[in-house]
């Protein structure tokens, strides 16, 4: 397990997965631009199979594949190859790099075509732009990165909070300031209160308090009396509204490696970060028109290739819940990893059916690619298998649906972001995602501030015109 800098990381482990897995981080950025300021600046957008589920599940038109692909043009400043010029934004404040090619990416191109598309019906040997959202399958060899094209770290930070924003009279910014709880007159969001300099403050809306705190808009929403009342009651905090909703359903995406032997030379480009990738439908249930459900990355190291396994679409659902009414308490969180027993099944078939026959192509392009871990003794032993998968789990820091888009029965928010059973009280960020989601959240993120702002700019504009 990493140790995350506090000056930059949530400190906090997460709680009671399944042995033999070692407990993970709940963590994420604790600084200006969250998580996108401190992450693996993978930009990777969800499908539109994954934007139809959401439409689907919210009947909302403004979730849909069309909605999502407007809001990434509007974002993006992409300056990159694509054959969907229709598809991709080249004028937004986002930048996304495309890195260069790379020769252990080219390998596994290959490979993957070789090993899938013959078989797994995968429609092209390489994807020019995988966020072409046209194309779903597929190995590619160049990363699309959060970066602008000096390589430097393009985040939410640094494309969004300019000089001309930050400027603006209407924006303050409190900086090293923790939020405890949402402030309630009644049932009516009025405020929030926070921790800045060791003193507690409190800070009013005029219209809206908007939540936008990612992992722990959840916690806020219980420190705030809005949870399970009979847990809230159990350590002494006033239920606002009663929904046991919120914290649960939370969906992350794990990670298990590979590692090979290779010969490969590295990319000169040192903000290159990795080398290429693959998406594959899920091995269980290889239909292409599920979806995506597997990523693959690859990773340099001087004499390997590591290609890291992302699992998308798994079952096992967690929950991040707080132990007590002090807002500084570690949270209890866990992904309760591997709990669905389909999950770890799901992993098994990866191993034998996709990466098995990716591995022996790599070996016959370049002799030098020999797999190390696991070996395939392991892999042909399913207990030993299983074990290695365990053992080796890691998770994505992906976290989502804390907070779902649901009905009151099923959900914490309506379709707008508004908590259910309070007023003037909105949730923006990954933990309202609806249906599990195969990007790389960090795009996600941005996709649901732009949509949710759009709603509420409409919304005001159609109350300032009736006035
Ligand atoms: C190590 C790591 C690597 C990752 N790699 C990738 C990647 O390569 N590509 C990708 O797409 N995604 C990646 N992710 C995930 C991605 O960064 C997150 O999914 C995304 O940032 C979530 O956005 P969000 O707005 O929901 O939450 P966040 O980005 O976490 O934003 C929440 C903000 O609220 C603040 N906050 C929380 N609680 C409080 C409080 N009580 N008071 C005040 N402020 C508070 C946080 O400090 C943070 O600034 C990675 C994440 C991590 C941690």
């Amino acid at each position: 397990m990493r140790d995350f800098n506090p000056n930059f990381f949530w400190q906090n482990k997460e709680i009671g997965q399944m042995e033999p897995i070692s407990s993970f981080d709940y963590s994420g950025g604790r600084i200006f631009g969250g998580g996108s300021s401190i992450n693996g600046e993978q930009y990777v957008r969800p499908t539109s199979i994954t934007m139809s589920k959401w439409e689907l599940s919210t009947e909302d038109s403004d979730w849909s594949p069309k909605s999502a692909i407007k809001a990434f043009k509007h974002l993006e400043n992409y300056n990159g190859n694509t054959n969907n010029r229709k598809a991709r934004g080249f004028s937004g404040p986002i930048d996304i790099r495309e890195v260069g090619f790379t020769e252990a990416g080219a390998d596994l191109v290959e490979a993957v075509a070789t090993a899938h598309n013959s078989k797994g019906g995968l429609p092209k040997p390489e994807l020019t732009d995988y966020n072409n959202p046209e194309t779903i399958y597929g190995g590619f060899n160049r990363f699309q990165v959060f970066q602008k094209p000096s390589g430097n770290r393009e985040s939410a930070a640094t494309s969004m909070l300019n000089k001309e924003v930050l400027a603006r009279k209407n924006l303050k910014l409190s900086l090293r300031s923790t939020v405890t709880r949402v402030i309630f007159e009644g049932k009516k969001a009025i405020g929030v209160e926070y921790i800045k300099d060791g003193a507690c403050k409190k800070v009013y809306a005029r219209k809206l308090v908007i939540l936008s705190a990612g992992p722990r808009s959840a916690t806020i929403l219980q420190q705030s009396g809005i949870g399970n009342s009979y847990q809230l009651c159990k350590i002494g905090i006033n239920t606002v509204y009663n929904n046991p909703n919120v914290g649960h359903n939370m969906l992350n995406h794990l990670v298990n490696t590979v590692v090979l032997t290779s010969d490969a030379k590295p990319s000169k480009d040192p903000n290159n970060l990795y080398t290429g990738g693959a998406f594959l439908p899920d091995p269980l249930l290889p239909k292409t028109e599920l979806g995506r459900s597997v990523e693959l990355i690859g990773n340099p190291a001087p004499g390997f290739l590591i290609i890291a396994i992302l699992m998308n679409q798994l079952g096992s659902e967690g929950y991040a819940l707080i132990p007590s009414k002090d807002p500084l308490a570690p949270i209890l969180a866990s992904d309760e990893a591997l709990k669905d027993p389909v999950d770890l099944d799901t992993f098994v078939a990866c191993y034998r059916r996709q990466i098995v026959p990716i591995v022996k192509q790599l070996h016959k392009i370049n002799p030098a690619y020999n797999l190390v871990s696991p070996t395939f003794e392991v892999i042909n032993d399913t207990i030993a298998l299983k074990e290695y998968i365990k053992t080796n789990l890691a998770q994505a820091f992906h976290w989502q649906s804390q907070c779902r888009i649901g009905d009151v029965k099923h959900g914490v928010v309506d379709t707008n972001g508004y908590v259910h059973g309070v007023k003037h009280l909105i949730v923006a960020d990954n933990s309202i995602a609806p249906v599990k989601v195969d990007a790389n959240m960090a795009s996600v993120a941005f996709m649901i501030g732009y949509i949710i702002s759009g709603k509420l700019l409409r919304k005001f504009k159609q109350e300032t015109e009736c006035c």
